[in-house]
């Protein structure tokens, strides 16, 4: 071709990396792949394996090792061995450790890039700029962590053996996200990539090697979900870290309910990607380029529901189709391509059978003309109009390089479209208004925020869920916290017990009640008494006979409680001040009928009237402490790659159940409502079995303290009765276990994956403070030099100046100018 036609055709020849040294090191290693326990390589004695293959091409990679029982056992015993010397090492050694793995990260970064190309299919291009980069920088961060740890997190210590699985979306970078921060706070760890893509873990473990790393503290096995149930359902694991999608976590969720393991669960999403009619729309198509087509939209937090102004509609679909049609799809060894192959034949039909029934629904589906690669595992980029924000497509997770569009017609309904999701992983809002941007962005129920740019990570900045899109968060300072636990805490096997005296209300409905029927202490919801909706009331006896009355909650109860507080959430954005003084007034309030709340606890429990007073001062005083807290767990401004602000906030759970200790009454109840009222939820609190009535009693101090009503709501009666319900209630968005059993909540809450804490009464201010809360990080880049306006296609998010590699995945556009 001669240069004339080249520039008026502006055709990319390929340009396509070489796959020489990924070929030597899988010649070198394969074509059978042994797993790495123990800082051994061993292959199963089963000698049961399984084929991977590049989607590309269909070319087989070579077999891999399916764990089994006594592979999963050997692991879980290595890394169990090795974890009191791990553990115990100064931080600068593992800082050291995880300092040196990051160096050979990047010493192989060509490596690690092409094999996971081969593996995954995605591009070279993107793996090389995106996913090897940040797991260097992962690396590099958690060292930091690892030197600082003591400095830190004083009080706290590892949280011990940790099974990990992941996806196979972001093979080596979900490894990162996993080992990195497990090892900076002293755990060792079983890990197990997913099966589509478990070669880059391989070479991995190789480094781990290398860097002389103590065996047993890194221990990865392979094999399909069979092994990861084995790794999850092992007993000798603290703690399960799972990656992948809802279903599975819904089932890992269940299987460690009652296992006494921590849990982190990192799952789907159907993320909004909102343009409102004053965004710069060239860079928003750029950016919506990025946040559905980028790694073939596998992405758990890709942009798959645009949510654009009715105003600009017509423009911007117009626009999106012309870019979609210059979209390069094709071998993604080739450097210049912007979308690759699906991972694997079962992934892509399950994405064709999703269009197929967004057609049937009634949507209109629209692909460009494109050409697919003739074999090979690809599916062109997909545009869905004309659905309804209840179709199906809109609803579920596709998992790749499909969008939805919606149209909205001002800002309130844009948020409400938005939320209008099971999911909360993450969104984009693109505006040039920063009242829109902002109010906006603080509105979307997710835990990543991008304004005006998308798919930004960083080690630095904490990412993961809100509601059915997981809980814990990876990378950062709230990261680490998901592989600590305060050292006050006990061990798995300790159970919470009822310290209180033991004995329980009187069950029947009384006929020899010793106070009148109108004397009964009622419910509290909705800010208003309410008698219980069975009709039935409960005797509360002390060590002298009965001392009154409370009614006996049920489903209903609990329902209408929910509905009370999910009114309420105006609560949340109350500020803070607000809230802290209307604390106070509850203290004070409280602190005027002392005598009178002692007086009820000497009777319920039989305590002195000293102790008795001494309760009430403490509760008193506890509600000062969060009164006092409510303006002063400020969020944080991190230090990340990118150029801008990222703003991470603490946000209230929302509604939130909490079953009270016996011990104590009055303050135990406080001591857990209190820090959730101070941080923005709406409770619903089921005080005492055996000694309610000091929580009861407290309705008269709320009604003359200003507490909006539903905010704070008490449901009395038999914990077993009611419970489970309010622990299944889809309104709830977490639980506090104050007493009773927490493996029964856990199990009762599975469905929509609700975050338990059993709660430790001695824990840290701090530790009550983040189980109130759940952090979301708002990006917001800026620059005048780099403007958002007239930027050159393909850069919505490569603008930024950058003094680091590792930034984030730059955009599938083109780099023609
Ligand atoms: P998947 O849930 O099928 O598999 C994930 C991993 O779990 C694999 O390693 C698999 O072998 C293993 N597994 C399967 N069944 C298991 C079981 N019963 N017990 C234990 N382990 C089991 O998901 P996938 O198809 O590999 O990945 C796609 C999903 O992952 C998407 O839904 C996506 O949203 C989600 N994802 C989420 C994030 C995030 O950070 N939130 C990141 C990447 C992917
Ligand atoms: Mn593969």
């Amino acid at each position: 071709m001669a240069v004339k036609e080249i520039l008026e055709s502006l055709d990319w020849g390929p340009a396509p990396e070489s796959d020489k040294f990924a070929r030597e090191w899988l010649d070198q290693h394969g074509p059978s792949f042994g797993m790495y326990i123990n800082g051994q390589w061993v292959t199963p004695e089963s000698g049961d394996n399984f084929e991977s293959f590049n989607p590309a091409t269909g070319e087989l990679l070579g077999t891999i090792s399916q764990a089994g029982d006594s592979e999963v056992n050997s692991a879980v015993a290595a890394a169990r061995a090795a974890l009191p010397g791990w553990s115990s090492s100064p931080g600068h050694v593992r800082a050291r450790y995880l300092y040196a793995i990051a160096r050979q990260v990047q010493k192989h970064h060509r490596l690690l890039a092409v094999i996971e190309t081969l593996d995954n299919g995605k591009p070279i291009r993107e793996t090389r700029d995106a996913d090897v980069p940040l797991v260097a920088r992962h690396f590099y961060h958690h060292a930091g962590w690892a030197q600082l740890f003591d400095e830190t997190f004083p009080g706290y210590g590892p949280v011990g053996v940790c099974g990990q699985v992941i996806p196979w979306n972001f093979p080596l970078l979900m490894l990162a996200w996993k080992i990195a921060p497990a090892l900076a706070a002293g755990n060792t760890v079983v890990l197990k990539p997913a099966e589509f893509t478990s070669i880059s873990a391989l070479v991995f473990a190789e480094i781990c090697n290398s860097v002389g790393l103590p065996p047993g503290v890194v221990n990865i096995v392979t094999g399909d979900g069979k092994t990861g149930a084995l790794i999850t359902e092992h007993d000798d694991i603290d703690k399960v870290a799972f990656t992948g999608s809802t279903e599975v976590g819904r089932i890992i969720r269940k299987a460690t309910a009652g296992s006494g393991k921590a849990l982190t669960l990192e799952l789907g999403g159907k993320s909004p990607f909102i343009v409102f009619e004053d965004a710069d729309i060239d860079s928003a198509i750029e950016g919506l380029v990025n946040a559905i087509w980028f790694n073939q939209g596998q992405v758990c937090c890709a942009g798959s529901r645009l949510l654009v102004q009715e105003s600009i509609a017509e423009r911007f679909h117009e626009k999106l189709r012309s870019r979609m049609a210059k979209l390069r799809i094709g071998n993604p060894m080739n450097k210049a391509i912007d979308m690759g192959a699906i991972v694997d034949e079962s992934q892509r039909k399950t994405i064709e059978d999703l269009c197929k029934l967004g057609c049937d629904e009634g949507g209109e589906m629209w692909q460009p003309s494109t050409e697919l690669p003739d074999k090979g595992c690809f599916f062109p980029p997909t545009l869905f109009t004309n659905v309804s924000p209840s179709s199906t497509i809109v609803q579920e997770e596709v998992f790749g390089p499909v969008l939805v569009s919606l149209t909205f017609r001002n800002h309130k309904e844009a948020i409400s479209l938005a939320n209008n999701t099971r999911y909360g992983l993450a969104g984009s809002v693109w505006s040039q208004d920063i009242d829109t941007a902002l109010e906006v962005a603080r509105s979307i129920r997710a835990g990543a925020i991008w304004v005006n740019c998308t798919n930004q990570f960083d080690a630095n900045a904490g990412f993961g869920g809100y509601r059915e899109s997981g809980f814990g968060r990876e990378g950062g300072r709230e990261g680490m916290h998901a592989y600590m636990r305060p050292l006050s805490n006990g061990t798995k096997t300790e159970k919470m017990e009822s310290r209180g005296e033991q004995k329980s209300a009187t069950k029947s409905s009384s006929s020899n009640a010793t106070e009148s029927v109108d004397r009964t202490a009622k419910m509290y919801i909705g800010g208003k008494q309410k008698r219980p909706d069975g009709g039935y009331t409960m005797d509360v006896t002390g060590p002298s006979g009965t001392v009154g009355q409370v009614g006996r909650g049920n489903r209903k109860d609990i329902r209408d409680a929910v509905e009370a507080a999910s009114g309420a959430t105006k609560w949340a954005t109350t500020n803070a001040h607000t809230r802290s003084q209307i604390l106070y007034y509850i203290a004070e309030n409280l602190e005027q009928r002392s005598a009178e709340f002692a007086a009820r606890i000497s009777a319920m429990t039989g305590s002195t009237t000293a102790q008795a007073e001494s309760e009430v001062a403490d509760a008193v005083s506890e509600w000062f402490r969060w009164a006092a807290w409510a303006d002063k767990y400020d969020g944080a401004v991190h230090e990340t790659t990118m150029h801008g602000l990222v703003l991470a906030l603490n946000e209230p759970l929302g509604v939130v159940g909490v079953t009270c200790p016996d011990e104590r009454p009055l303050f135990g109840f406080t001591r857990l409502v209190a820090p959730l009222l101070a941080m923005g939820n709406s409770v619903i609190a089921v005080p005492s079995e055996s000694n309610p009535l000091a929580a009861t009693d407290l309705y008269q101090v709320l009604e003359t303290s200003d507490l909006p009503a539903g905010v704070l709501n008490i449901v009395t009666g038999i914990h077993s009765e009611f419970v489970p319900a309010l622990a299944a209630h889809d309104g709830v968005d977490s639980m506090w276990v104050g007493v009773g059993d927490v493996d029964e909540v856990q199990i009762a809450s599975v469905s929509n994956m609700k975050r338990v804490w059993k709660v430790n009464m001695d824990a840290s201010g701090d530790e009550y403070l983040r189980q109130s809360t759940h952090v979301k990080n708002i990006w917001l880049p800026h620059g005048i030099n780099h403007a958002t306006k007239h930027r050159p296609m393909g850069s919505a998010n490569s603008a930024r100046p950058s003094t680091n590699v590792s930034r984030g995945p730059s955009t599938n556009g083109c780099r023609r100018s």
